[in-house]
Order: C-alpha cells, then sequence, then structure tokens
C-alpha cells in the first residue's frame, strides 16, 4: 500500500510517495513559487536522476497535476498508475483544541479546519488549498489530516492557559497551542526505542532546532509543555523570529518606528531572531562561519540561541520533576555538534553530560552523552512524513 504525504506552503508543495510495506521513499519532491513566476517542481526518485519542471502553476491544483504526472510517468515515475495511490496523509498545521490526534477528512473536518484558519492565517489556507486539490484530483483516495497542534493537547490547562482575563480564552481560543507534534512525538518514541525503554518510563525534552525551533517536555510520552504557543512565535529565538519578549515591547516599538499590526507582525517574525541580532543572516550555517571569523553579533546571537534553550531545559526538568533523556532534532539540532555542546555545557548540575567524541556526528540516530552521564542525550534526525503516512495507513486500513 502506498500513500502519498503532502504538506502544502503558501506557495510550496512537498509531497513524498511511501511504500507502507517496508516504509521505503519510492518519490519525493516540491513544487516552489506557486501562483508567482517561475514556478518549479524538483521530482526525486532514489536510483534516478533529479527532473526538474518549469512551467507555469497558478494554483495547487495544477502543482498537484503535475506531481500526480510526474509519479506515473514513464521515464520518471515510481508507479504505473494513480490507482497504486491508496491515501493521502495531509501536513495541518492549526487544530486548534478540536483536534487531538489525526482524522479521516471528512466534509465536517474541512468545516472545522475553515473554523481554526483564524488561528493560522498564514499556514491552514495553503493546507486547505493542498486538501481541496486532492479531493478533486483523487476523489475516491481518502484523505487523513495530521495536526502540528495535535500532539500537544495533552498539556495540562496550568501550562497552556496564559495569565490573562480568562474570558479571552473563552472568547477567543487564546491559549498555548503548540507546534512541531509531529516531530516531537517522532523523535521521543525513536529516543525510547534507541534506550530500549517503554516511553511510559521517560521523561524527554525535545529540541526541534531548525528555522523555526522549540522544546518539548514530554512525560510518559505525553506533552506537557511545550515553548510555542499561540502561534509559532512563542519561545526560542529563531532564525527570523523573537520568541519571548516583554509584551510591553510591542506596543513600545509601534509608537517610537510608526508601526500598524502588519508592520510589527512583519519585524517580530520576519526581522527578528538570530537574524535580527547578528544582521548576518538567518541561516545558523551563514552565522556559525561569522561568528568564527570574529562577527561579535553573530556570536552574540548563537549565545541568545543557546541560552534560551539552556533554560527552557532546565526548566522542563523542573516541570516534569527530573529529566532521563535530552534530544537533539531538525537541521540545527541534528547537524550542529557546536550548537549541542553549548547548550549541554554548564547542565551538568542536572546530570547532562555530553561527550564531545561521541557528539561528533550529523544527521544520524546516535548517543552523544557520556557512558556515566545520568540524562542520556540523543541525536534523532525527525521523519514527519514517515509519521503522517504511518497515521494515514492505520485510519484508512
Ligand atoms: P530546518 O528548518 O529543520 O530545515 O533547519 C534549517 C536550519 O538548520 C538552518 O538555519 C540551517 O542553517 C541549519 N543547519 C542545517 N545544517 C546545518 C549545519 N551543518 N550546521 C549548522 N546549521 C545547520
Amino acid at each position: 500500500m502506498n500513500v502519498l504525504v503532502i504538506n502544502c506552503g503558501s506557495s510550496s508543495l512537498k509531497y513524498q510517495l511511501i511504500n507502507m510495506a517496508d516504509e521505503s521513499v519510492l518519490a519525493k519532491g516540491l513544487v516552489e513559487r506557486i501562483g508567482i513566476e517561475g514556478s518549479i517542481l524538483k521530482h526525486e526518485i532514489e536510483g534516478k536522476d533529479k527532473v526538474v519542471i518549469e512551467q507555469p502553476m497558478e494554483n495547487h491544483k495544477v502543482a498537484l497535476t503535475l506531481v500526480l504526472g510526474a509519479l506515473v510517468d514513464k521515464d520518471h515515475g515510481a508507479i504505473n498508475d494513480m490507482s497504486e495511490i491508496s491515501a493521502v496523509g495531509h501536513r495541518v498545521v492549526h487544530g486548534g483544541e478540536k483536534f487531538s490526534g489525526s482524522v479521516v477528512i471528512n466534509d465536517e473536518v474541512i468545516n472545522a479546519l475553515e473554523e481554526c484558519i483564524e488561528l493560522a492565517p498564514l499556514h491552514n489556507p495553503p493546507n486547505l488549498m493542498g486538501i481541496a486539490a486532492c479531493r478533486e484530483l483523487m476523489p475516491s483516495v481518502p484523505m487523513v489530516g495530521v495536526f502540528d497542534t495535535a500532539f500537544h493537547q495533552t498539556m495540562p490547562k496550568s501550562s497552556y492557559i496564559y495569565p490573562l482575563p480568562y474570558e479571552l480564552y473563552e472568547k477567543y481560543g487564546i491559549r498555548r497551542y503548540g507546534f512541531h507534534g509531529t516531530s516531537h512525538r517522532y523523535v521521543s518514541e525513536r529516543a525510547a526505542d534507541m534506550l530500549g525503554k517503554d516511553i511510559k518510563d521517560l521523561k524527554i525534552v525535545t529540541c526541534h532546532l531548525g528555522n523555526g525551533a522549540s522544546l518539548a517536555a514530554i512525560d510518559g510520552g505525553k506533552s506537557v509543555d511545550t515553548s510555542m504557543g499561540f502561534t509559532p512565535l512563542e519561545g526560542l529565538a529563531m532564525g527570523t523570529r523573537s520568541g519571548d519578549l516583554d509584551p510591553a515591547i510591542v506596543t513600545f516599538i509601534m509608537e517610537k518606528e510608526k508601526l500598524d499590526i502588519e508592520g510589527i507582525n512583519n519585524l517580530l517574525n520576519k526581522k527578528s531572531g538570530v537574524l535580527g541580532i547578528s544582521g548576518v543572516s538567518s541561516d545558523f550555517r551563514d552565522i556559525e562561519n561569522a561568528a568564527k571569523e570574529g562577527n561579535e553579533r553573530a556570536q552574540l546571537a548563537l549565545d541568545k540561541f543557546n541560552i534560551r534553550v539552556k533554560k527552557y531545559i532546565a526548566a522542563y526538568a523542573a516541570v516534569m520533576g527530573g529529566v532521563d533523556a535530552v534530544v537533539f532534532t531538525a537541521g540545527l539540532g541534528e547537524n550542529s555538534a557546536s550548537n549541542r555542546e553549548d547548550i549541554c555545557t554548564g547542565l551538568e548540575f542536572i546530570g547532562i553530560n555530553i561527550d564531545p567524541v561521541k557528539n561528533n556526528v550529523r544527521g544520524k540516530e546516535v548517543i552523544v552523552s557520556t557512558d556515566d552521564s545520568k540524562v542520556k542525550i540523543l541525536v534523532v534526525p525527525t521523519n514527519e512524513e514517515l509519521v503522517i503516512a504511518r497515521d494515514t495507513l492505520e485510519l484508512v486500513k
């Protein structure tokens, strides 16, 4: 049985076709610049040359038509015809309070997702466009929605409520939701497997450190706290997002810089974080290189990023009354040994001891703590597509 996994952004569409018999990736690819000039599809099949198709794609339906064409193409396809796609799994960013797990998509679910648009105005509309395109092009194929927020629905109310007038939670759903849930869930389960333990017996802090970054406190397999909140802006300093701030700064900047709502949202989401501090880049590789060459603001950006991760790890140990494992994942967490070492250094007092030799790895599953470290430190490459495909299979079986 083959599952097609789809992840739609406002102008992009990522996909993977996974054979669930052995969980191998038959084909994967990315469409960029949908609806703007220069639309491009990059399609990859194991063992074959990458195919690049450049032609106008005015919307997600046109893009998906080309993707399906590429998948069944005689020369660079992975399957003979569309009937070999048994189900489609969609990544959906925001499921609000309605979805605490993945669901088979039907009209009722679509209506509920439309109600969530207000909570994720940038993310849910493209997810819905992807779902609509699939329903039109493959009407008889079952579809499943897998939510970034669902895994964190187990947070206790004391974690997710903001210290604001309670009526605002009741009126508008202003509360902490958390994101990257599919990734936090996957890497915590892998970590338990790697340690040969039942996840129910473990207290794990997962660190998803990519362009967007968040931590989660996972006690007995359940998320009990996470650093992103009402939106993915809260928490760590990120590539371009500020993370936690004194809220009074927002109105202060708006007044001083004469910014409207769009202006301040743009500043906090696109111009802040390590880009804002360093003035160099939002890409951690550029910042690490600049810091090595002596750029003080680049070093300051790294220090700010790392100290916040460190604070959250210690805070989450306190939230759970202990910690057995710390897991690093996503672009930076999987690849940057220096970043992992800087974060862990100073946390020896709670039993976190990193081994600099074992830590000298990138992009593979490995335990990088010293043999006598009370807390195990693991690197686990994330695989959100596989979780989406597994949930899809489970629900349509
Ligand atoms: P993601 O959002 O998970 O794709 O992660 C993207 C981030 O990971 C970017 O800021 C990259 O600079 C960072 N990254 C990827 N590879 C490396 C590496 N080898 N060293 C440092 N940062 C990396």
